[in-house]
Formats: structure tokens, sequence, C-alpha cells
């Protein structure tokens, strides 16, 4: 693995490398053998539930933690032992931790001033920065005289005027509601494309991951389960973590019977045999079947109306039906135990007056291209054992 990284050239070397890093907090393995290649200005997001190790990662490039085995290189050099402000990254926490007693153009020209950059140089930097944020206005501001909104914004500037390599962000927008993240989340995009460095960003929030990202790491228990670009996430999840994490899990457990060349034949305890792209997984093997909710195309039973193009279908029984303004969301069940979530949208009035309600036989049909295979993640119980003993880790540490 190491030779890999000395050997490529320097227009290709990963703004940041993970190589094998593994951090332990007495026996518990918070992160497990992680190999992240982060390319140079390319928006990053380490998404995962509470605890999946996603701050811990971030901490170790950042150099609040070193980790016990692994190598953690930015630009190319490994940064073993060196110091948080000794590495070519700061970072923006949820909590702005701005100087209350300092003005915002104090308190973004702080780190300029430290290193002793020249006074004209800090005011042009300062300005250039606060105008960027849209804050310049308010410069002379203290921060409690700020909505949470703008004073993120300050602690933006803040970082980026120092000019790193690598822009670490934990949870930025957490503490903001929801009207505002969303605003923000669109300005942190435009912000990071104007000045084309590279951002680290970690949140548990699918969305704000898929609306901002270039690509996604989605963890689970200390191992990245999938990194891919958003729309490659939530249409081809390769496994039922990530299916389920990024969107409604819609799985139908099922078996491979066999394979042919990228193909596979997979028999759905639903009652179906489908066709679908293998995806690594093999024959005999344990598999289920997604197709995404907004996918499916739900028919009364024995009517025939299914789209022309949707192959692919199975019967199953209506549980419920919600209105939610948009859509209609119909929950399916399926022989076998596979409940289906199916969204209608409400486009026409009569077609959602029409749409089949709780009790009614209805088939599920779609499309070939939209059904894929994943492979299983490990057990639920596992999850929560390993979030047990991290939380009781952490208390441990911390009293
Ligand atoms: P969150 O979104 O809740 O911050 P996370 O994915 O960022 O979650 P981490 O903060 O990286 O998770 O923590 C990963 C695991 O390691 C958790 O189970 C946590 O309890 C544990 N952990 C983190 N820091 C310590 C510590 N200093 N001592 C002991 N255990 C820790």
């Amino acid at each position: 693995m190491e030779e890999q990284v000395s050997e490529v050239s320097t227009d290709t070397v990963p703004s940041v490398a993970l190589r094998g890093v593994t951090k332990r907090f007495g026996d518990f393995v918070a992160v497990d053998d992680l190999d992240l290649d982060i390319g140079q200005g390319e928006f990053f997001t380490l998404l995962g539930p509470s605890g999946c190790g996603k701050t811990t990662t971030l901490r170790m490039i950042a150099g609040f933690e070193e980790p016990n085995e692994g190598e953690v290189r930015i630009d190319g050099t490994d940064v073993a032992g060196l110091p948080a402000h000794r590495r070519p990254t700061n970072t923006v926490f949820q909590s702005y931790a701005l100087f209350p007693h300092l003005s915002v153009k104090d308190n973004v020209a702080y780190g300029l001033k430290r290193k002793g950059v020249a006074k004209g140089e800090v005011d042009r930097r300062v300005q250039e920065e606060l105008e960027r944020v849209g804050l310049w206005g308010e410069a002379n501001r203290r921060p409690n005289q700020l909505s949470g909104g703008q004073q993120q914004r300050v602690a933006l500037a803040r970082a980026v005027v120092n000019l790193p390599k690598v822009l670490l962000l934990d949870e930025p927008l957490g503490a903001l509601d929801l009207k505002l993240r969303k605003s923000l989340q669109v300005e942190l995009k435009r912000i990071q494309q104007e000045i084309g460095i590279t951002f680290v960003y970690v949140t548990h929030d699918q969305e704000e991951a898929l609306t901002m990202s270039d690509r996604i790491a989605v963890m689970n228990r200390g191992i990245v389960e999938q990194v891919a670009p958003p729309v490659e996430i939530y249409e081809r999840p390769t496994t039922t973590f990530v299916a389920g994490f990024i969107g409604v899990s819609n799985l139908m457990p099922g078996t491979v019977r066999s394979l042919h060349g990228e193909k596979a034949e997979v028999e759905l305890e639903a009652g179906i045999t489908v066709e679908a792209d293998s995806n690594g997984l093999a024959t005999g093997e344990r598999c289920h079947a997604v197709v995404r909710p907004e996918k499916l195309y739900v028919s009364t039973a024995g009517n025939g109306s299914a789209p022309a193009g949707n192959t692919q279908s199975v019967d199953g029984v209506v549980a419920s039906s919600v209105y939610l303004g948009t859509a209609t969301q119909l929950v399916v069940e399926l022989k076998g135990d596979a409940r289906m979530t199916v969204l209608c949208p409400n486009t026409d009035e009569a077609e959602r007056q029409s749409l089949p309600g709780g009790g009614a036989d209805v088939q599920l049909s779609w499309t070939p291209e939209h059904i894929h295979l994943v492979r299983e993640s490990g057990t639920e119980r596992a999850t929560a054992d390993h979030e047990a003993i991290g939380r009781a880790r952490q208390e441990e540490a911390s009293a």
C-alpha cells in the first residue's frame, strides 16, 4: 500500500490519503483499518450514524488524535506526529468557537496576525473572506451580536483566510434550524467551488451529504461500506446498510441461484425470480434486492395497467396509505415479510383517488434497470453492541 502512494506522480497525489488507519479506545475499535483517497479540491463527505467513527477519522486528519496503526498523508506527506497547528488543515466545528471579546474582523484576522503576516495583507485577506461569506458589513460587531448562521459564516471565513490545503468540517450546520441549514448548504458548496480547496465534511444527515458532496464515504461501525458520488450511493447502494441509511430501505431478501456473466439470477422470498447485475455476489449467497420507492409502480391486482417496460413485478397487500402532500406513500407487504414503500406522485387528483387503499391486493412493478442487488452489512444487533460499547468507553474516558 505504502509503495503505491510513493509511486503515483505528483499531479495525481491525493489531497488526503488514509492507509490502513485504525484507532482504538482501550479495546474498542472506533476506526477499523481504513483506506481512503480524497482528491485535490474535492468536496468529500464522511456520512454515517452516531458513533460510526466519522469524527474520529476527521480528528486523525486534523492531528487531534493519532492513529494506533496506519498512515495519514496530506498532499503525499506522512503527517504522523505533526501537531494540529502545524498541519496544512483548518477545522470548522459545530460550536463556532469564536472569541467573544473580539470583533468579527479580529476573529478572522487572529490566525494571520499570530503568523506575523503584514498588516496590509491581513486587512486585504480579512475583507476578501468576509465579503465572500457576505459579512463585511458586520465586520465590527461582536459574535454575540450575530445570528447562529452568521457566526458559523465567520468561523468559516476565519478558517479559510489561513489558506489551508484541506478544510475539515465537523457537522458545521448541526446547530442551525432546517431552513438556515439548507441555505448554508448551498452557500458552503459555492464557497468550496470558488476557493477550490479540499473539503472533508462530517455529517449524519444523508440529505445534506447528497446535496453538497462530490463523493460520499458511508461509514458503519468503524468501516467504510461504500465510497461513491451521491447519485451512485442513492441509485446503486452496494450493501443493506447503505441502502437503508440513504433513503428508505426497500429490501427484498433472496438467494443467488445462478450467474450469467455480469448478471445474477436471484430467487426472492417474495415469490419471484429476478435478474440483475451480480455486484460481485456468488452463487448460493444470501442478498437483498432493492428498488427505490419512487421507481415502483402500483396497480390493483389483475388489472394489468403497468407501464410498458415494467417487466418485473411482485404481488403484495397494501398495509397503509398516507397522504404526504406532493405524493402518497403506500406500504405494501410481500410474501416472506418484506415491506416495500411506494411513493406515488400526486400529479393528478383522479389518479390519486383511484390508488388502492389498505387491505387491497396489488402488483408492484418496475423496469429492470431499477433493481439492484446488495450484500448483507452485518446484523443490527452487532451495530447496537458496537455503539453501546463505544458510549461506555467514552464515559470511562471522560470520568
Ligand atoms: P457522532 O456523530 O455522534 O459524533 P461519530 O461517527 O462522529 O459520531 P466518533 O465520535 O468518531 O463517532 O466516535 C466513534 C466511537 O468511538 C464512538 O462509539 C465513541 O463513543 C468512541 N469514542 C470516541 N472518542 C472516544 C474517546 N476519547 N474515548 C473513548 N471512546 C471514544
